[in-house]
């Protein structure tokens, strides 16, 4: 990288410039003015974009930018590498290329880091557990559950599940809690069912990582054998999308192992990634979950309407279970309905219940 770039780019109005580490580089500039500054770094992006010819093989390289103003003299060189890697990150989280270093960024970064830290102990210290929210279908009967991480820390407070699962996957700790979760889900489900309850699908999340980890087949059946001994409960995997990001007939295949071992497979959040109608064809699926998204806009606009009716259409062409979450109005359900979804989640029917109030909630509404 080094090598291909210093000759390319002369990084005009440059103090000075240095290689910082791997794939990142660091300039120092005495522009002040920020639309200056912006202009400034574009310029050196697009010269970094400028195609390289080598050995018949064109290259293409993109980057990205943070970038921080040096407010007083005060600023250690260090502090301000810190503020300028903050902003680099949050640009790669984001579409635009370039961003500013605000205090608000490192308020986020420093929570982060508090999140990963505190959650490093969360399993030990006991404070992770499970709320489970209701799944009916449109008479209001229970007919599944989806089990939804809760985290409560004394320092942090509560944790939002979609916070701290995403710092635990990029930690590696989602290996641990994620099967902390499947196991403590099926346990805690089975103690609260009759022996003879109708039959009801435990939902569980299941994150990219955990899904694509060695073992993670083996694993799952394991705990499967030890912790649901009751038939009537199926144990459904809900994933994204985002698995077929990566290799996709890997992918597929292991989903399709999963079925045969007799577990259900879920498409989560559909309609917010890059479902393809022809992977859409190839995957084992059980059940569709139309996102909350297309939900709020169903009663909304005559487009969402007809794609919803569509969609649904769809799945049940092929045989797939729809599943609406998020269904927070009558309206919503009623127009579902019609169409013809065939379960329903969300405030109308329950909010996430901690495990004695779903107890209770399933012995009103089962018959
Ligand atoms: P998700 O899987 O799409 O879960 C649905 C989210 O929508 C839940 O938020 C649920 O509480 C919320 N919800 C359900 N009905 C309604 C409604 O009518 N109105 C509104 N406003 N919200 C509703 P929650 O529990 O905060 O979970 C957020 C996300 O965190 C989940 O989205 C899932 O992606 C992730 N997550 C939660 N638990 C786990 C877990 O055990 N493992 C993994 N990998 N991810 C999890
Ligand atoms: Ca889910
Ligand atoms: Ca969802």
């Amino acid at each position: 990288m080094k090598c291909i770039l210093t000759p390319l780019i002369r990084w005009p109005n440059s103090l000075c410039h240095y290689r910082y580490s791997g794939d990142e580089f660091v300039v120092c500039t005495s522009i002040q003015d920020k639309r200056d500054l912006e202009s400034y770094v574009n310029s050196l992006l697009d010269a970094i974009k400028v195609p390289i010819l080598l050995d018949n093989y064109t290259f293409r390289i993109t980057a990205k930018s943070g970038v921080v103003v040096s407010s007083n003299e005060g600023d250690t060189l260090d502090e301000l590498k810190r503020r300028a890697d903050f902003a680099l990150y949050e640009a790669k989280g984001m579409r635009s290329s370039v961003v500013f270093y605000e205090k608000s960024i490192d308020e986020k970064y420093q929570r982060l880091g508090q999140i990963e830290y505190e959650l490093k102990s969360a399993l030990t210290n006991n404070e992770l557990y499970i709320a489970y929210q209701p799944q009916c279908d449109f008479s209001g009967q229970v007919k599944g559950i989806e089990a939804l991480a809760r985290w409560t820390n004394p320092t942090l407070g509560s944790v939002r599940p979609d916070h701290f699962i995403s710092v635990a996957e990029s930690s590696g700790d989602i290996l641990s809690i994620g099967n902390f979760l499947l196991q403590k889900a099926m346990k805690e489900v089975n103690e609260i069912l009759m022996p003879n309850t109708l039959p009801i699908s435990l939902s569980i999340n299941i994150s990219v990582i955990q899904l694509l980890s060695e073992g993670f087949r083996e694993q799952l059946i394991s705990s499967f054998q030890e912790y649901n001994d009751n038939p009537n409960v199926t144990v459904q995997l809900e994933v994204t999308e985002s698995v077929f990001i990566e290799n996709k007939t890997y992918v597929i295949e292991l989903l399709s192992k999963l079925k045969n071992d007799g577990f259900l497979i879920s498409l989560d959040d559909f309609g917010t990634g890059y479902s393809s109608l022809s992977l859409f064809e190839k995957l084992p699926l059980n059940e569709l979950k139309l996102d909350k998204a297309f939900i709020d806009r169903v009663t909304e606009s005559y487009r969402s309407e007809q794609m919803v009716h569509n969609i649904i259409m769809l799945a049940k062409s092929m045989g797939v279970k729809v599943v609406a979450e998020g269904v927070e109005t009558k309206e919503q359900k009623l127009l579902l309905e019609k169409y013809g979804c065939d379960l329903f989640q969300g405030y109308l029917f329950s909010k996430p219940l901690d495990k004695e109030s779903l107890k209770q909630y399933i012995e009103c509404h089962s018959k």
